[in-house]
């Protein structure tokens, strides 16, 4: 049995054995974690993380790969498959107490932004992740204010995770080559939040709002949703933009204009 790489689902094999060595290392699963994987296809970091960990729970759309995947990992633990889209997948459904998940993947490059965004609702029962990411978008995650890759996706990722990147991987490690460099990272929830904001979802709306021009100053960006006065109160200039604001920023605006 043969699988052919389907663009739509961006299968992108890993086949470098030492950059699965190494991305396990990286990893460190160990026998009681509650492990789960995104875009398992065709096992590459499936089998080693299965024989290490015993049990693990995958996510894969695509059900034609599925027979190819289960021969893969046969023998080598308990491999619980879910035939979902992972962004509609509600991972509280995995989560036992006590036990926060472990997330893992080789992230499909066309919705690793959305699926990042749908993983940010579940945090609370997060206890780390790590993802194969094109680079830009780890540079992305990484980034900070007064840097042109700081975005949405910046502000919002590190108001809930530690984001550390962690080594480069070249397209020759994938079969088919993608036409990207790609990366590692970690990310990882906050032990205590570096800031704190009384809700979430005003906040999330307000950064979304604020990027949603880049090039425009925030007093006008956000004109229909706060005032020069209030923008002042948060230590923010009306001339400035929202790739130069701080998480502080955000968060003090935030909550200006959503107190309790
Ligand atoms: N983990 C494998 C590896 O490293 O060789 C495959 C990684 S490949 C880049 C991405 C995987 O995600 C594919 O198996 C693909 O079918 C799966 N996938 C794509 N879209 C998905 C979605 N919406 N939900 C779940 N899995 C998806």
């Amino acid at each position: 049995m043969k699988h052919i790489a389907r663009k739509r689902f961006g299968q992108n094999f890993l086949i470098d054995t030492s950059i699965i060595d190494r991305i396990i290392q990286s990893i460190n699963p160990q026998v009681n974690n509650r492990l789960v994987e995104i875009g398992p296809g065709l096992g590459a970091l499936t089998c080693p993380l299965l024989s290490v960990a015993g049990t693990l729970d995958v996510i894969e759309l695509d059900r034609d790969i599925i027979p190819l995947l289960k021969k893969n990992c046969a023998d080598k633990g308990d491999l619980t498959i879910h035939n979902q889209d992972v962004l509609k997948f509600d991972f509280h459904s995995l989560h036992r107490t006590n036990e926060k998940l472990r997330i893992i993947g080789n992230l499909p490059y066309n919705i690793s932004t959305p699926i990042i965004f749908h993983l940010v609702k579940f945090s609370s029962i997060i206890s780390d992740m790590h993802f194969m990411l094109q680079k830009e978008v780890v540079d992305r995650l990484a980034a900070s204010p007064g840097n042109s890759d700081y975005g949405r996706l910046s502000v919002m990722t590190q108001y809930h995770f530690n984001v550390t990147p962690l080594f480069l991987v070249p397209p020759e490690s994938f079969e088919p080559r993608p036409k990207v460099n790609s990366a590692i990272v970690r990310l990882r929830p906050h032990e205590k939040p570096p800031i704190t904001v009384p809700d979430e979802q005003a906040f999330s709306d307000l950064v979304k709002q604020a990027f949603s021009q880049k090039r425009k100053t925030l007093r006008n960006t956000l004109k229909n949703r706060c005032s020069i006065e209030q923008l002042e109160a948060a230590n923010i200039k009306p001339g400035q933009r929202a790739e130069e604001l701080t998480l502080k920023q955000f968060s003090d605006l935030s909550n200006i204009l959503h107190q309790p």
